[in-house]
């Protein structure tokens, strides 16, 4: 029996292709087109209409090529000129008050405002999109929030491929998860159930799904990553009521609910399937090892299911085989024409195409797929169930995959052996940190509060310039050094100036954090075009770990020498941990991430013995992602953060009790990870504390039974604001009222690497004369 909404399908949906779908797609462009076009947009070099213009070209190219490779079920609204999640805030009307929105559709104006602030007023929140590095933008709701259909998008985007010959899947964030991502508005009691909004958006929902039909769609993908979470039964019932409400504007449609990037907790899994009028269920099955079991233990019958076997997270290519034979056994489970092959989540948060990387080699690209090469990998396995293998594709995916096993690139069998003598056993430093501390002090000899700052200094054009044309070999390599060495020269004067106490070298010779070393260690590899959206137009190019990881020469010793040899204070040697390196690059998928991350824990071990050796006192080591890469269920979080905590001792248990080590990291809620970052035993920890003041101090007063140094950011270095003396001052006071004098360290918030000199020579003379004057209160 084939009912009026499944022949609806089979006539409408992209006849004659096998069942194959995409989640999302990167929208940014080969090139970062949309990037470029928005930042010229935003500059008022550009129109709007040259922003639509790169837009449409952009879409239109990206269904044609997800349509020529033969893709059933093509996703359409998963575009945005900024944010997916800030796009159904425009679909529901729900602008916050202070953008004077005055009704009717959601212009480019009032839309960039919530994202980027205005001359006026500042932009919403942005936070984190589950555990990617994609940032989206916080709705914020309360009981007065009126809500209207002011954004059409959705029906324009699905018209606007229709009209280029190809229907697609029209992509809502589901009701439940954009409640559940939202926050309470300003005023708004922190105890509103964001959740009691439901009766209010679903009618726009209704209102959205009725034009769609009415366009012609015949599918609708509803994401609820939500359901992926660690939900009480109230967030669950939720879900069951939305879609009971929604079902009569539903049917007619096939729909699909979306799920990714975990593994599905069985309560939500059995939710989940007893949706009323759902039809289809979207599993992400790269990080659902468990989610298999529960299909495989009960499916509903009758129902479609998107089995998300192709990885949208990384860059590697699939090992077709095995995603073929896992389909094959679900074709058993679901029935054979229930079953499509799709990929884990949104392709977004990988790079986009191969093509354009003309630097990898041969070997290494043979062992990778981006977004493009994925679209290609999904339709050759739903061809290949539908009986239509093509072998040679296969074949040559089985020798790309063969060779990345056996490469000499890939092995080193000393590191092995190393990384795994590491497991089983604790590494922390001998003597307790209060007697660390007190030996350095015979050393360092430091005042009390002693000033620092986190690293970097001002990257101006002219250093840049100076980078770029080495890396091009345009200069020599003692024209390279000699010019670093003099902003080393520079950086340590004007912080001999300011008094500092503690310097920096400024890390002139950086372009980042973890490039940098990722350049200098084996085992990595670079793209051109890799970029994945982080954030608006921001785009980040994570390296990609292939192999096991070494360090064949000293990375940072010339440097922090160098500049050591330049003052007679105490010089930070300045390096980035291993779990930071190891969360913002692209991880290899042929060990578990707990290996890659102590071998580069040895690489950087032997780095900081070497810069103990070179007469360097004090070692920071950058943390700054530790906390990103907590897993999304709490039932994993112990784990990791054991393996992370344990990598980072790992860098530095042997230095002698004279060494000084510290820790950065560029966030502040640590409420629920203390124990771990206490349980990292640094000397010192600098920290950002540009917002949660009270909350994060009263937490850190547990830092005082172990004693190790504190310094929360005295000002925030993301604004150009200079803060004054006494703003700083009084920012101090209100940490020695919660922490003892002798932790307390004075900084910045982070490093000032994106400030400029004129904004950062004040803000941090402020910050010394507000220490000084303190010091004589004390
Ligand atoms: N040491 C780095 C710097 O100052 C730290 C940057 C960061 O934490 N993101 O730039
Ligand atoms: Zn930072």
């Amino acid at each position: 029996m084939v009912n009026a909404a499944q022949f609806k399908e089979t006539a409408l949906i992209n006849p004659r292709k096998m069942a194959s779908h995409i989640v999302g797609y990167p929208r940014m462009g080969p090139k970062r087109e949309l990037k470029f076009a928005l930042e010229s947009f935003w500059d008022g070099k550009s129109s709007a209409e040259d922003l639509e213009k790169v837009a449409t070209d952009l879409r239109s190219s990206i269904w044609k090529q997800m349509s020529e490779a033969g893709i059933k079920y093509i996703p359409s609204n998963t575009f945005s000129y900024y944010d997916q999640v800030l796009d159904t805030t425009a679909m529901l009307g729900a602008v916050p008050e202070r953008y004077s929105w005055t009704g009717g559709e959601i212009g480019l104006s009032t839309y960039f405002s919530m994202a980027r602030g205005n001359a006026t007023v500042p932009a919403m929140e942005m936070t984190k999109w589950f555990d990617t590095n994609y940032h989206f933008i916080v709705p914020e709701l309360g009981p007065s929030t009126k809500f209207s259909y002011a954004s059409h998008k959705a029906v324009s985007e699905y018209k606007e491929a229709k009209a280029l010959g190809i229907d697609t899947v029209p992509v809502l964030i589901g009701p439940v998860s954009y409640l559940l991502l939202s926050k309470p508005a300003k005023g708004v009691e922190k105890s509103f159930s964001l959740l009691s909004l439901l009766g209010s958006i679903l009618p726009i929902y209704k209102e959205v799904v009725a034009e769609l039909k009415a366009a012609g769609a015949s599918w609708i993908q509803f994401d609820e990553p939500t359901l992926v979470k660690d939900l009480d039964a109230h967030e669950l019932a939720a879900f069951s009521s939305a879609y009971a409400e929604l079902e009569s504007a539903l049917s007619g449609l096939n729909v699909l609910i979306e799920t990714y990037f975990a593994d599905i907790p069985a309560e939500s899994y059995k939710t989940l399937t007893s949706l009323s009028g759902v039809t289809a269920y979207g599993f992400d099955l790269i990080r659902g090892a468990k989610t298999l079991d529960l299909i495989r233990s009960s499916f509903p019958s009758g129902k479609y299911l998107f089995a998300g076997v192709v990885d949208g997270r990384n860059i590697w290519a699939d090992d077709l085989a095995a995603s073929l034979s896992t389909l094959q056994s679900l074709e058993a489970v679901a029935g054979k024409d229930k079953l499509v092959v799709s990929t884990s989540c949104s392709l977004m948060h990988t790079a986009v195409d191969l093509v354009n990387e003309t630097k990898l080699d041969d070997e290494i690209k043979s062992w990778l797929a981006f977004a493009a090469q994925k679209v290609v990998e999904v339709n050759a396995l739903a061809k290949a169930l539908a009986g239509q293998k093509d072998e040679a594709y296969f074949a040559a995916n089985a020798a790309a995959l063969a060779s990345r096993k056996s490469s000499p690139r890939v092995t080193n069998q000393e590191v092995q052996k190393a990384a795994a003598a590491l497991k089983g056993s604790d590494h922390r430093r001998a003597t307790n940190v209060s007697a660390r501390l007190d030996a350095q002090q015979k050393k360092l000899n430091l005042p009390v509060l002693p000033t620092t700052t986190i690293g970097s200094f001002p990257q101006t054009v002219e250093l840049r310039r100076v980078r770029r044309e080495y890396k091009a070999k345009k200069i020599s390599e003692e024209e390279y050094i000699s010019a670093i060495k003099e902003e080393i020269s520079k950086v340590v004067k004007i912080q001999e100036e300011l008094d500092i106490d503690v310097l920096v070298h400024g890390e002139p010779e950086r372009n980042d954090m973890v490039e940098y070393f990722g350049e200098q260690l084996s085992g990595f590899a670079f793209t051109a075009n890799g970029w994945v959206q982080s954030y608006g137009s921001r785009c980040v190019k994570p390296p990609i770990i292939y192999g096991d990881v070494s360090r064949p020469h000293p990375m940072t010793v010339f440097w922090s020498k160098t500049a050591q040899s330049m003052t007679s204070r105490p010089m930070k040697g300045m390096l980035t941990g291993p779990v930071t390196i190891l969360n913002w690059s692209f991880v290899r998928n042929d060990q578990p991430r707990f290996e890659t991350c102590y071998q580069i824990a040895l690489a950087i071990k032997k780095e900081v013995e070497d810069l103990e050796a070179a007469g360097i006192q004090v070692i920071q080591i950058d943390e700054a992602a530790l906390r990103e890469g907590l897993p999304l269920r709490k039932s994993e979080h112990a784990f990791y953060l054991d393996w992370a905590v344990h990598s980072f001792r790992i860098t530095n248990c042997g230095v002698q009790d004279t060494t000084q080590i510290h820790t950065h990291m560029c966030y502040s809620n640590f409420n629920d990870i203390i124990h771990s970052i206490i349980n990292m035993d640094a000397d010192v920890i600098t920290i950002e504390n540009s917002r949660s003041d009270e909350k994060l101090l009263s937490v850190f007063r547990e830092g005082v039974k172990y004693g190790a140094g504190i310094g929360p950011g005295v000002y925030d270095i993301h604004s150009p604001r200079i803060p004054s003396t006494e703003e700083i001052a009084d920012r101090i006071n209100k940490m020695l009222a919660v922490l003892e004098t002798n932790i307390l360290w004075v900084n910045p918030d982070c490093g000032l690497k994106t400030r400029k000199y004129t904004e950062v020579k004040p803000a941090l003379t402020n910050m010394v004369s507000a220490t000084k004057l303190i010091r004589t209160q004390l």
